[in-house]
């Protein structure tokens, strides 16, 4: 069998390079999605890679725009070949009490983190379901289950995540397509290095585990829903919190 190719978005942070890290040990070849502005990071950070024997491929896209992923898979499709698996892991965070939000915190949010959930998932879903396999797994967060104060806009873009893996999962899954959300806890990443210490320490002393997760811990778990024996786990969410948050 070919070699399947993966497509990574948010490829170069933190979780996406734990996750580009595990899918090249099972055997995918490995495409990083990076936004334009960072292209000098994402050469750096492939060089980096491949010094410590990742041969992974890098492409250029901005996820909130439609015609910009579509170039990006097109790019992809012609260099590399068709996308067999889609993480769809770029995200950003733009905090503010709701009171205080303005309309470009929620739309920058909601873009990034929703839109483009529709804007690249498009532009590979046709090839997968005529070759009659697929995984697709969305990065949502544990604050889009519970809510979290300061962040209506993320909270409501990564609760919208899960709703589109379970519309999407119904109607690609005859064809071979599983489609899938992990929903991270607190993860030690750029991101979550931007809060004040304070806000750290405060969120740990709330997590069963008494520590943040490791972004491989997170890559392990999206590693499992992308196996072959993975085929019949479809529509649903994995949570992995240290405990922050149960539901069943
Ligand atoms: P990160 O900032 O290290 O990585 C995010 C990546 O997305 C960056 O490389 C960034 O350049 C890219 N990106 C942002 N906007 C983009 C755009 N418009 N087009 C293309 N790429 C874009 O953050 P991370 O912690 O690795 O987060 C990865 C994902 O995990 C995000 O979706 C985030 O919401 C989610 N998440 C993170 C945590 C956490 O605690 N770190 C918890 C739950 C969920």
């Amino acid at each position: 069998m070919a070699e399947r190719i993966a497509l990574v978005t948010g490829g170069i942070g933190g979780i996406g390079s734990a996750i580009c890290v595990e899918l090249a040990a099972k055997g995918f070849k490995v495409v990083a999605g990076y936004y334009p502005a960072e292209k000098d990071d994402a050469e750096a950070w492939q060089e980096k890679q491949r010094a410590e024997g990742n041969a992974f491929e890098i492409a250029s896209g901005d996820v909130s725009s439609f015609e910009s992923s579509s170039d990006m898979v097109k790019d992809i499709e012609a260099r590399v070949g068709p996308i067999d698996v889609l993480i769809n892991c770029a995200g950003i965070t733009r905090d503010k009490t709701f009171r205080k939000m303005e309309p470009d915190q929620w739309k920058a949010v909601i873009a990034t983190n929703l839109d483009s959930l529709f804007n690249v998932t498009r532009q590979v879903v046709d090839g997968m379901t005529e070759r009659g396999w697929g995984r697709i797994v969305n990065i949502s967060s544990v604050n889009g289950q519970r809510g979290q104060f300061g962040q209506t806009n993320y909270s409501a873009a990564k609760a919208g995540a899960h709703g589109f893996t379970m519309a999407l999962a119904q109607e690609v899954a005859r064809k071979g397509v599983t489609v899938n959300t992990v929903s991270p806890g607190y993860i030690a990443t750029e991101m979550t290095k931007a809060m004040a210490e304070e806000v750290r320490e405060q969120i740990i002393a709330q997590v069963p585990m008494s520590r943040m997760g490791e972004p491989d811990e997170v890559a392990y778990l999206v590693g499992v829903l992308c196996d072959d024996r993975a085929a019949y786990i479809t529509g649903a969410n994995y949570e992995l919190n240290g405990g922050l948050f149960m539901s069943f």
